[in-house]
């Protein structure tokens, strides 16, 4: 039924069931980017003819879009990025970098791991990483342990681990991050796809988002910076529409959130993603979920009746992504071959080698569903994984 709404699906006789890599776009998401190119294409915060008004003033309610979208207080708060990788980079090179400790957990995006080797960390210096249980729950115990020996860190943990679906109750965390002192980031890059968020309930301190992740355009993303943390964040790069003064000899910077959007933004990519955020407040956050779990516990039923599944973590706490392998046969090759019955899913390390690594694994064959999706599409996964098997055994 949702799926009237997606151009990709009409177009496409693919089983689309690779949505943490990205999701797909609703039409009202595509038309917003193409009505700005066709009709009102003008640079923002410079110019003041109508068109530059025009896109001035939309790029800045897309920020208030996503400020009232999250519950932030305060539409100074919202930084647009490139999406969760440069967010992550940016807090990463600016605030997080005069902290001694970094803590992450072993179930981390690389997104959020090498932005921290960059910097010269590791886990003899500078890094410390909270384990997971044998069913990738984040052990809390270990982590009290890490914050009792270095109060005063930066945290920075997944929200829903892309690999494994695994949900990590980070208000748990951050409250725990706060009691020793520490600041905490969340890569929230799997989070408002499949549920909503609050960032005064959760009192984090900076939320990284994804705008192609939340059935936005590609390109696009952002911060929160908690109000109390914008004048300590320093720019990691500076340039056009950052500055207030300039001469040779130096410059002064505008205040936030103009002075951390150096040179000319994802401006059609903005307005798209604030379309995306309506779009999900239309359809509403208590139908979306209710839907994913359905179908989640229905894909996890019939995976389960295959020969020699295995899975890594069972699905309490988790959503969006479910990942497995078959007892001898090889992820790769049931990834070519459903792909030629046209089902779409990801094999292999999911941008999380470590916690591969710690597995013992060198990847899985992951699906990962959103609300879109149906019953008749776990269906069409089970036949040609079932075909798939068959030709491999
Ligand atoms: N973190 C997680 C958990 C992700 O799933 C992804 C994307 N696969 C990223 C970070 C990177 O996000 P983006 O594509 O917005 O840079």
């Amino acid at each position: 039924m949702f799926k009237e709404d997606f151009p990709y699906f009409k177009n496409s006789e693919i089983t689309y069931l690779d949505n943490a890599a990205t999701t797909q776009k609703p039409k009202s998401v595509i038309n917003a980017e193409m009505d700005y190119y066709e009709n009102y294409c003008a640079n923002t915060h410079r110019s003041s003819f109508g068109d530059a008004n025009k896109a001035t003033l939309n790029y800045e309610n897309a920020r208030v879009s996503l400020q009232k979208f999250i519950n932030a207080p305060k539409k100074e708060e919202i930084i647009f990025t490139k999406g969760v990788t440069e967010s992550i980079n940016f807090i990463a090179n600016s605030f997080a970098k005069k902290f001694e400790k970094v803590i992450i957990s072993s179930l981390e995006h690389h997104s959020n791991i090498t932005p921290w080797h960059m910097q010269g960390r590791s886990l003899s210096k500078g890094l410390e990483v909270v384990s997971c249980n044998e069913n990738l729950d984040f052990d809390f115990r270990d982590y009290e342990n890490i914050l009792k020996e270095n109060p005063n860190s930066f945290v920075s943990i997944t929200h829903i681990s892309n690999a494994f679906g695994k949900i990590h109750d980070i208000k748990a965390i951050i409250q725990l991050a706060h009691k020793y002192n520490s600041v905490v980031m969340i890569d929230a890059a799997q989070s408002l796809a499949h549920m909503s968020v609050d960032v005064q309930d959760l009192d984090v301190d900076f939320f990284a988002m994804s705008g192609h992740k939340t059935f936005g355009p590609t390109g696009v993303g952002a911060i929160y910076i908690k109000e109390i943390f914008l004048k300590e964040v320093d720019t990691y790069q500076t340039g056009g529409a950052t500055i207030n003064e300039v001469d040779f000899d130096s410059s002064t910077l505008l205040d936030s959130p103009y002075k951390f959007e150096a040179g000319t933004q994802n401006i059609a990519g903005v307005i798209g993603f604030a379309k995306a955020l309506d779009y999900l407040s239309n359809i509403g956050y208590e139908k979306i979920e209710k839907q994913e779990l359905i179908l989640y516990e229905y894909l996890d039923e019939q995976l389960s009746k295959l020969p020699n599944i295995k899975f890594y973590n069972t699905i309490e706490n988790s959503i969006g992504s479910r990942s497995f392998n078959f007892k001898n046969i090889s992820h790769d090759d049931i990834g070519i071959l459903v792909d030629k019955m046209k089902v779409a899913l990801r094999v292999g390390h999911h941008c999380a080698q470590p916690i591969m690594k710690q597995l013992n694994i060198k990847g899985t064959i992951r699906v990962s569903l959103a609300f879109y999706n149906t019953k008749e599409d776990i269906d069409k996964l089970i036949k040609a994984l079932k075909k798939a098997l068959k030709m491999l055994a």
